[in-house]
Formats: C-alpha cells, structure tokens, sequence
C-alpha cells in the first residue's frame, strides 16, 4: 500500500458556502480558532499548505486540501470571542452544514488545546459529532507547553471531558513534532490509505 503521508498536497479552494462533492473520503480537521490547527495540518502533511494566521477569527471558509486519494477538509476555527454573534452563526451554520450531509467523511481530527482544560464550545462540537456517528481522533494540541509529567494526566483528563476513550486522544505538538505519526497513522486507517 502506498504511504499517504507525506502526502502530494494541493490547495483546492476556499469556500464559504457548498463544498463540491467528488468521489474521495475526507478527514475533517475542527477546533478552536488559534489551537495551532494550521500547524497541526502542515505539519501532518508535510508541506505548508494551510495557512497559520495570526488573525485569529480571520478563516471563516471551509478550506479543502486534495492529497491524491483523499480530501483534507480545514474547517473554520470556532470560538473567537471578538466576532459579532451574527459572524459566529454564520460559522455555525457552514460548519454544521458541512458534517451533517457528508458520507464521504471518514475521520472526524478534533483540536483541542492541552493548556487549558476543555471548553464548552469543545464539549458542543464532540458531542454534535458523536450524536452524528464519525469516528473522531483528538489531538491535545501544544502538549510541548506542559512539563512531561503533566502530559498523560492531561490527556486523560481532556479525553474523560470530551467523552473520548483515552486512546483516541494523542499529545500533539507541531512545533516538537510529538503525535504527528501516531495522527499520520491513525488517519490512514480512517481513510484506509
Ligand atoms: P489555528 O488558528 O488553529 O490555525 O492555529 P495556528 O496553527 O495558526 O497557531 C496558532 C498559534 O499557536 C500560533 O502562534 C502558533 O505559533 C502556535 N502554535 C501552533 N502549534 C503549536 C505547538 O505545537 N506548540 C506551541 N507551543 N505553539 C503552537
């Protein structure tokens, strides 16, 4: 079998309404606005290919990454508080919109930040996506931060929040490089590539 990751990525396009459909499965990336969910996808692919902002709030587009035999969906960060209450149900409606007609989704990659403990909107989006059926991996994003000793208790912790098995939480850290194969590996098997 042919190693997906690193993967031949290209940048599709950027949309704020229907996504096109094609014939590919799809992992789904979702979290916060700011986890470090651009640098999670960069560094799992390979290649710089979602942008890292430094405007939060800023990506309100469904980002859709082809990589040969499957689909990287970036879905809009959730959660920053300086946007208007009708800018956050825009974002609400294209992402729920996006997760509740779409067969072609075989993983569901939840960012959470392993800094603080899991919030509301978090809790919201595992428990919408659990209530919908996808198989979700979690990633504790920033794990780097904590000190070692505070990294298992961490995902424990963050996995009984979410309603996870702990198993399916991995310690990520773009920056160290912590998780990335375990999250390579585990979206392979989603995709079966
Ligand atoms: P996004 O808004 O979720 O796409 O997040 P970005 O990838 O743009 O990152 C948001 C901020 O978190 C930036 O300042 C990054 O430098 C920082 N960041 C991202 N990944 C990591 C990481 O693994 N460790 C640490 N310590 N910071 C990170």
């Amino acid at each position: 079998m042919k190693r997906l990751f690193p993967a031949q990525a290209t940048f599709i396009g950027a949309f704020v309404s229907d996504v096109p459909r094609v014939a590919l499965p799809e992992v789904v990336f979702a979290g916060r606005s700011n986890v470090g969910k651009s640098s999670a996808i960069n560094v799992i692919v390979g290649q710089q290919i979602a942008r890292t902002s430094r405007t939060p709030g800023r990506t309100q587009s469904v980002n859709v990454i082809d990589l040969g035999t499957a689909r990287l969906i970036d879905l809009p960060g959730y959660g920053y508080a300086k946007v208007s209450k009708a800018m956050r149900e825009d974002w609400k409606k294209l992402i729920g919109g996006y997760l509740s007609d779409r067969p072609e989704i075989k993983l569901v990659v939840a960012l959470v930040d392993a800094r603080h403990p899991a919030q509301e909107l978090d809790r919201t989006l595992l428990a919408q996506l659990a209530e919908l059926g996808f198989p979700v991996l979690a990633l504790a994003t920033k794990i780097d931060d904590l000190p070692r000793a505070r990294r298992s208790p961490t995902v424990a912790a963050l996995a009984k929040a979410l309603g996870l098995p702990s198993d399916a939480v991995i310690p990520f850290s773009a920056t160290e490089k912590i998780g990335v194969d375990e999250a390579r590996e585990a979206i392979s098997w989603a995709l079966k590539a």
